[in-house]
């Protein structure tokens, strides 16, 4: 699971995170929702250290993250990352990007070489079954369409057999329908491997539909916490303020313009 404790992250005179503390058990769904700059890609950065956090302590799976190289690579390799935009290699097939997945916990000649073991094989296979695309595995990623490219991603997070996965706004640029659908395959996924899952998004309808807890930042710090029935009016307004006056049908609308503003 992922426990973050007092976690701060300045940039200057910015703080991006004041005093962060929280916990993702295993098999949960954690969202993190808030405005653009409230510090949400900075938490799940630091998470994993590809940011170097100014002040406290991050642990996966009970062990703290080490800042030695050697150290950095075990932790990254039980941290799956999801990002927008998928990252995945357009001219290679789906399979080959899920195997992408598992140069981590391979022995470092046979990842040099790219030379997959069958079971390395087998493992991509399954991951791309529980995203329904094991059919498509030998065609070229950028065949695929933009949903199934993120689950593509989704695939390749799993294949690393990761104890946590850090998702940020994973699916920003999909429509509702596909969204839906990438955001169900993760949750799933998480279910049933026992994984922590922690994903940014900006989105409070599918925080609502697919989070088994949500986290609130605002400029740097958690302002609520609680499960997604607690989301009523007020609380989003501490969240996204400036929306007091907002019915829930037309918050929504107005964070999602507070978003293409900033
Ligand atoms: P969010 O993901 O919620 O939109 P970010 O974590 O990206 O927010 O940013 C939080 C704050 O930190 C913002 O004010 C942003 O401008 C600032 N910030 C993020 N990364 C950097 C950086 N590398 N250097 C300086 N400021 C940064
Ligand atoms: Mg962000």
């Amino acid at each position: 699971m992922i426990e973050v404790i007092g976690l701060s992250k300045r940039y200057g005179r910015l703080s991006a995170l004041i005093d962060v503390s929280l916990r993702v058990n295993a098999g949960e769904m954690v969202v993190v929702l808030g405005p653009s700059g409230a510090g949400k890609s900075t938490l799940l950065r630091c998470i994993n250290h590809l940011t170097e956090p100014s002040k406290g302590e991050v642990r996966i799976g009970g062990e703290t993250v080490p800042r030695d190289r050697a150290g950095l690579r075990h932790v990254r390799s039980n941290i799956g990352m999801i990002f927008q935009d998928h990252n995945l290699v357009a001219r290679m097939s789906v399979l080959k990007n899920v195997l992408a997945g598992r140069l981590a916990r391979m022995p470092q000649m046979l990842s040099m070489l790219q030379i997959f073991r069958a079971d390395d094989v087998r493992v991509a296979l399954d991951c791309l079954k529980r995203v329904d695309l094991h059919e498509r595995a030998w065609s070229r990623a950028d065949r695929l369409s933009g949903g199934q490219q993120q689950r593509v991603g989704v695939a390749r997070a799993l294949a690393q057999e990761p104890r946590a996965i850090l998702a940020d706004e994973p699916v920003a640029s999909l429509d509702p329908k596909t969204a839906r659908i990438v955001l169900g395959d993760l949750k799933r996924a998480a279910r049933d491997l026992d994984i922590a899952v922690l994903c940014n998004l900006h989105q409070v309808g599918f925080a609502r539909e697919f989070a088994d807890r949500v986290i609130g930042m605002h400029a740097g710090r958690i302002v609520f916490e609680g499960s997604p029935q607690a989301l009523d009016a007020q609380t989003l307004a501490r969240i996204y303020p400036g929306l007091e006056d907002s019915t829930a049908a037309s918050a929504n609308e107005k964070i999602e313009n507070l978003r293409l503003a900033s």
